[in-house]
């Protein structure tokens, strides 16, 4: 975010950003977030609004036809339209950490040819890193490129990918070298059309985080140009990846800290509705107890999520702080959805409620975008690096 972002957002061009997110979010992503979650019906109403808006180029610069936002305020959109669905937000996020990292360690001709089909959303794409038997750990991968005289020569298989059926394009992590040690020195990353670099093998079924597309590909002897690798050298491809991941963990966060707000306004609009023992359950001091929690952890989140993002922004380090809001909100936005499942009794298991929704999607803040466990040990390496002894 360093490079590439419009510092000149002022407090009225935030205003009403967020008023037209705010508007937006309200009449035309709230009617139709339940039918499109059961239905696991791809949202491409949503999608050609959100080109209207830029969302596809909240954080790509001007100069590439983006919106420049500092991390601070794409961060507001992300909780906002989260507290209603995840969905619309997972469409544009990984393209965006795609886009970033063009940005970042792009070559200009390759900035120049992706970035402004990018922010107009012409070009939609995402990150395809994890395989069937890597994720976490992410150097035992064995997508292979193999360079050729029309370049790199692709094989392998990824597992998970979110935006590759809809979307038209992945930056695709791969090995230059199977033998480099340690092995991240063999790792390149490669910017990818769909169809030319992989194929859609199938659309995985989900139990949340329906509606957008997460899909394993195969990569058969897929001829890409020398053009496709990012940066134009080799051996980069895992730092160039994890460089964006402040971004992203930010991201996520704030998406945790979205469901986690949106779970708090259901739980206390219902616990003054649903009345036992002759008086609405907010009555309760069970109940109130629940409410007081949610409350302070989504405050908390949503304080983290800020403090990181303005961090960011200002290009001070926040690999700790990233790491500690994303996992901090994204367990407030599973915490939350849980506690508001049991205010809503037994309603919460009904598909005509929304709370159930938020139970099935909040799961996933926890996992993608590094787990928390590996938070944790991020979290735990940078204090005990920032304070040696
Ligand atoms: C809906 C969905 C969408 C996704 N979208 C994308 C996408 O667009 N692009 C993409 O590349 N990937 C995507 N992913 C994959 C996601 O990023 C991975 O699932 C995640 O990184 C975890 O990897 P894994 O599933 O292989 O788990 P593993 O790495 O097998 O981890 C299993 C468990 O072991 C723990 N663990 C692993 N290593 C350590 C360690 N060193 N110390 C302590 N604990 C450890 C983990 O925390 C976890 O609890 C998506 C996943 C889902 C479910």
């Amino acid at each position: 975010m360093d490079s590439g972002v419009n510092k000149n957002w002022s407090s009225g061009d935030e205003k009403l950003l967020l008023d037209t997110i705010d508007h937006w979010v309200e009449n035309e992503v709230k009617p139709i977030a339940r039918e499109h979650d059961q239905e696991d019906k791809y949202p491409e109403e949503l999608v050609e609004r959100m080109k209207e808006l830029g969302l596809f180029g909240s954080t790509i610069s001007p100069e590439y036809g983006g919106l420049g936002l500092p991390a601070s305020i794409y961060a507001k959109i992300v909780t906002r339209l989260s507290s209603v669905w995840i969905v619309p937000g997972g469409i544009f996020n990984t393209h965006l950490v795609m886009a970033a990292a063009i940005e970042r360690c792009g070559m200009e001709a390759q900035k120049q040819e992706w970035l402004p089909k990018m922010a107009s959303g012409e070009l939609r794409g995402g990150i395809a890193l994890t395989e069937p038997d890597a994720g976490t750990d992410l150097q035992s991968i064995r997508t292979r490129a193999d360079r050729n005289e029309k370049g790199y020569l692709l094989n392998g298989t990824k597992m998970w990918i979110t935006n590759a059926l809809h979307g038209n394009c992945l930056m695709v992590l791969a090995k230059t070298d199977l033998t480099a040690q340690p092995a991240h020195k063999g790792m390149s990353a490669f910017l990818c059309h769909k169809g030319a670099g992989y194929d859609v093998a199938k659309k995985l079924k989900k139990m949340g985080y329906r509606a957008i597309d997460t899909c394993e590909l195969t990569l058969d002897n897929k001829q890409v140009v020398p053009e496709a690798l990012l940066g134009g050298e080799e051996g980069r491809g895992l730092q160039q990846v994890l460089g964006g991941l402040e971004l992203g963990r930010i991201n996520v966060a704030a998406r945790g800290a979205g469901m986690a707000e949106g779970a708090l306004k259901m739980a206390v609009r219902y616990a003054q509705e649903r009345e036992t023992f002759g008086k609405p359950i907010a009555e309760h001091q069970a109940i109130q107890l629940k409410l007081a929690d949610m409350a302070t952890k989504v405050e908390a989140s949503k304080l983290l999520v800020e403090s990181a993002a303005t961090k960011l922004d200002t290009g001070q380090r926040c690999d700790m702080e990233a790491g500690m809001a994303k996992y901090f909100a994204s367990e407030a936005g599973v915490y939350c959805a849980q506690e508001a499942m049991r205010i809503f009794g037994g309603n919460s298991y009904s598909t005509e409620y929304e709370i159930e929704r938020f139970y099935r999607d909040s799961m996933l803040m926890c996992i993608g975008e590094g787990t928390n466990e590996l938070q944790q040990i991020i979290v735990a390496k940078q204090l005990i690096q920032r304070n040696k002894i």
